[in-house]
C-alpha cells in the first residue's frame, strides 16, 4: 500500500507508505500506541486519521497543531533529490495535483520517517 508521486513529465518524485504509529512528541517510532519514551498513547480513530486512512482517502493529512502525539504515520521514499528544486506542480498517482506547498503540507508533513537512500533507482 502507498502512493506514489509524479511531476507532470512523469518522473517519479517517491511513494508514501504507511508504516505505522509515531510519537511527534519524542519523534520516534513506536511499536504500538504507546511510546516507550513518553507513554502518551495513539488516541485517535484508524479509520478517520493518521496515515492509513489518508492512504485510503478517508481523512486529511495531519496539520501541524494536532502533531504533538502518537498517530499513525507514513515514510516518503525520494526517487528524485529532494535537494534539487521541486516543481510547481506535483501529481499523485491518483490524479490529484498539488502545489508544492500543498505537496509539503499535507504529503511531507505527515512523513517523518523520509528516506533517501533510493534516490536515483527509479523504483515503483
Ligand atoms: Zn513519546
Amino acid at each position: 500500500m502507498g502512493t506514489n508521486f509524479y511531476l507532470r513529465s512523469g518522473q517519479h518524485i517517491g511513494k508514501r507508505s504507511a508504516i505505522g504509529y509515531y510519537c511527534w512528541n519524542c519523534r520516534i517510532q513506536c511499536n504500538g500506541e504507546k511510546c516507550p519514551n513518553c507513554g502518551k498513547t495513539f488516541k485517535g480513530n484508524v479509520m478517520t486519521e493518521g496515515a492509513v486512512a489518508v492512504e485510503l482517502g478517508f481523512a486529511k493529512p495531519n496539520t501541524q497543531s494536532e502533531r504533538n502525539v502518537v498517530r499513525r504515520v507514513s515514510s516518503f521514499t525520494w526517487d528524485m533529490d529532494p535537494k534539487l528544486q521541486l516543481p510547481s506542480a506535483i501529481v499523485d498517482g491518483y490524479g490529484k495535483t498539488y502545489s508544492i506547498k500543498e505537496f509539503k503540507e499535507q504529503v511531507l508533513a505527515n512523513c517523518p520517517i523520509q528516506i533517501f537512500t533510493e534516490i536515483g533507482r527509479n523504483f515503483t
